[in-house]
């Protein structure tokens, strides 16, 4: 891989360490020192900042004192954000053991209200067939009753005229 040169300064001959977009589309690349006149050129247009964009993000490269304090302020808002973010993974796990602690407390008791409601069921079951066999019964005992009551009434009906 060949690395791009300067196209700030025909004159400069520097690898370039970035690549940049000119608010008119134009891509330019440029060494470290013409990243000055990128922005001056820019500016004078009226149509700054360019954003230029590290070529090699391995490259190791010059940090400014405001950038290295902005940096640092990055690294602490996030840090602070991680530390929330953890946190609130904390606070999700524990509410996460509570449900499922009421889900198998909740299983089990449809467990044992199922049991219970079969239970009652095979009972109203049960007593509906022993209602049904008392019915039957005494279908069968009255029937019985009023063949013997018209026995009686005949025996009664002859039993005087033999006497
Ligand atoms: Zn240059």
């Amino acid at each position: 891989m060949t690395t791009p040169l300067c196209t700030i300064d025909p004159e400069c001959k520097s690898e370039a360490l970035y690549s940049f977009v000119w608010p008119w589309g134009e891509a330019g690349t440029c060494c470290a020192v013409h990243t000055v006149h990128v922005n001056q050129k820019a500016d004078a247009l009226g149509r700054g900042p360019v954003q230029l964009m590290a070529i090699d993000p391995g490259r190791p490269q010059t940090i400014s004192r405001d950038e290295r304090a902005r940096l640092r302020a990055d690294i602490i808002v996030r840090d602070e954000d991680c530390q929330a973010l953890k946190s609130q993974i904390v606070e999700l796990h524990k509410s996460n053991d509570a449900m499922a602690t009421e889900a198998r407390r909740l299983r089990a008791r449809t467990a044992h209200l199922e049991g219970v409601a079969k239970d009652a069921a095979d009972d109203l079951e049960a007593a509906r067939e022993e209602r049904d066999e008392a019915v039957a019964a005494l279908a069968d005992v009255t029937t019985e009753r009023d063949r013997l009551r018209v026995l009686v009434d005949v025996a009664a009906r002859e039993a005087p005229e033999r006497g």
